[in-house]
């Protein structure tokens, strides 16, 4: 396959690209040291692309998983964190789509089309990558409300996002098939937000601890069926998976801008450094596998757009790409030399951006599991 875009999908790729040229990137640098900027985002709601893969019907622009890769894509060639931000909510969106009420639908799935944000709330202090192990618990009280109790940690938006999709152990002898998930607002009385994580990169993002010390839910805040709720998170994590490789994609792509544009300039022994093979060699591997990534990313999001099942794709696809960005990144700040190792160019950045890309909705290992899992099956 090669990726063809529709007229439709090169207008939304030129809107998205022309918001994160014009307002993310010259922002990146000062959001890298000061964090998340709410005026960032809220110019962001003005240009619509937040409704872009929600239903019409919900206020929406009623398109795919292909063009939501498009705007990811994008943004991250600007700033990853920020692209993360936004992603996030989709993840959220995609599981109150598929299994949330018709009320939940009208009233959330509206709500992420004007822009409000969500968060996904999944891992826990002592459950990463086996999040069937969480310990938060919500036990169904007498009047059919939710009593919560638990914490939650590394939660993206937590601190800025007006909404939270919550898993939570509501029988705790059934394991995975025991979780349930739930959707709320933020100001919940028990409800808290923790310390702000200290991160190495996607400093952009907004990280905290979240705890909820008897947090009482409505009975309407579950979301589908009793149970269902691991099922559910893992379903939105394929979408999360997707939106990953487009981070990695657009992270990769940036550091070849520089590093191609600074291996033509830069000269030592008489020549650009582009002349010596070693650096243009680095350059042609770059570039290759910046090419693969594309293909398994448009590949993978027209699949799950078209509804078909792509776990261990989205796995590998984010695999592939994550790994494969880190190394564009080392390579690019090698091709910089001193300069590349400065704070003074991007580069330095989007290595620390992307390392999360190895970690974050499932780490590498985790993708192996899922893509050996399948093939094994
Ligand atoms: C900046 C940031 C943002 C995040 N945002 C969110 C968010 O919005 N929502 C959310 O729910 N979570 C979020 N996370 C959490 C993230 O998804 C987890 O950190 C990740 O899933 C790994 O879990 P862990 O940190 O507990 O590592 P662990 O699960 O403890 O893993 C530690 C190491 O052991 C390896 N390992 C574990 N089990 C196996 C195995 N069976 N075989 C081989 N190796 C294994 C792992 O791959 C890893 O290398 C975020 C994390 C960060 C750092």
């Amino acid at each position: 396959m090669s990726v063809v875009f529709t007229e439709e999908q090169l207008d939304i790729q030129q809107l998205a690209r022309s918001f994160a040229q014009k307002e993310v990137a010259p922002r990146s640098k000062d959001m890298d040291i000061n964090g998340w900027c709410q005026e960032l985002y809220d110019k962001y709601v003005e240009t619509g692309l937040c409704g872009t893969p929600i239903p019409e019907e919900y206020g929406g622009a009623g398109m795919t998983d292909v063009e939501a890769a498009i705007i990811v894509h994008e943004l991250a060639k600007a700033d990853a964190g920020f692209a993360m931000a936004c992603e996030i909510s989709w993840v959220c969106v995609d599981i109150i789509l598929h299994h949330g009420t018709e009320e939940q639908k009208q009233k959330y799935l509206r709500a992420a089309a004007e822009g409000k944000l969500f968060s996904f709330c999944l891992t826990e202090p002592g459950s990463g990558s086996d999040a069937a192990g969480m310990k938060t618990k919500a036990v169904k009280q007498a009047d059919g409300t939710w009593l919560v109790n638990g914490s939650k940690m590394f939660i993206t938006n937590s601190a800025v996002a007006d909404h939270f999709l919550l898993t939570a152990v509501t029988d705790p002898f059934k394991g995975a098939k025991g979780i349930s998930a739930f959707v709320f607002d933020k100001g919940q009385q028990g409800f808290v937000v923790g310390a702000e994580e200290d991160k190495m990169g996607m400093r952009s993002s907004d990280t905290h601890t979240l705890s909820f010390d008897d947090m009482i839910l409505p009975a309407d805040a579950l979301v589908g069926d009793e149970g269902s709720g691991f099922i559910y998170a893992m379903e939105g994590l394929d979408g999360g998976r997707i939106s990953c490789t487009a981070i990695s994609t657009g992270i990769s792509e940036h550091a070849f801008e520089i590093a191609k544009e600074y291996a033509k300039v830069r000269e030592t022994f008489g020549k650009p450094i582009a002349k010596h093979q070693a650096i243009a060699f680095k350059l042609a591997d770059m570039a290759m596998n910046i090419q693969a990534m594309q293909l398994m990313l448009y590949d993978v999001a027209k699949d799950k757009a078209d509804g078909k099942k792509v776990s261990p794709r989205a796995a590998a696809a984010k695999l592939f790409a994550s790994t494969h960005a880190t190394q564009i990144c080392l390579d690019a700040i090698q091709i910089l030399g001193g300069y590349g190792y400065s704070r003074e160019y991007h580069v330095e950045r989007l290595l620390r951006d992307n390392k999360l890309m190895e970690i974050g909705e499932g780490t590498n290992e985790v993708q192996r599991i899922v893509i050996s899992g399948a093939l094994l099956k």
